[in-house]
């Protein structure tokens, strides 16, 4: 009897310890720092263990949106299109939003805000992004969950 205990909570922190690890699409609270703008929103970035995932702003919906895939066997979507952006230099690949169909830039890891005046007070796991409100390096993203 206590053999089968141990061995049921053995398996049960081996499985819980495997939760999360890789791959977790993570949930985010939107706040923005700058002290005219009062935008506040949740959003999910990054892949989960099954799903791939794009993840961005549309801004005629003014809402975060995501398209999913599956990782084995799914098919990526194609992008809609290709944007210049003067500003970097760079081609960026733009989708269709999944409620208006209209166009959204992915945001990657790249479009987290390195150096802005608004960093100062940031804890572990906190990050910015510019806010898609005022266009200011203020948008905090505070971690609320991680997906599986
Ligand atoms: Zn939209
Ligand atoms: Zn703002």
């Amino acid at each position: 009897m206590q053999r089968t205990l141990m061995i049921v909570l053995a398996a049960a922190v081996i499985g819980g310890a495997a939760v999360g690890v890789v791959w977790a699409a993570t949930g985010y609270n939107l706040k923005c720092l700058n002290p005219k703008c009062d935008y506040t929103g949740k959003c999910v970035l990054g892949p989960t263990k099954l799903m791939d995932s794009v993840d961005g702003y549309c801004a005629s919906c003014g809402k975060w949106v995501n398209l999913r895939w599956k990782r084995a066997g799914g098919e990526a979507p194609k992008p809609i299109g290709k944007v210049w952006a003067a500003e970097t230099g760079k081609t960026l690949p733009v989708y269709a939003c999944p409620n208006c169909k209209g166009p959204f830039l992915p945001v990657t890891e790249d479009d987290k805000v390195k150096n802005s005046k608004y960093g100062a007070g940031l804890k572990e796991g906190e990050f910015l992004l510019h806010c898609p409100k005022c266009g200011e390096p203020s948008l905090m993203a505070h971690l609320e969950m991680f997906l599986d």
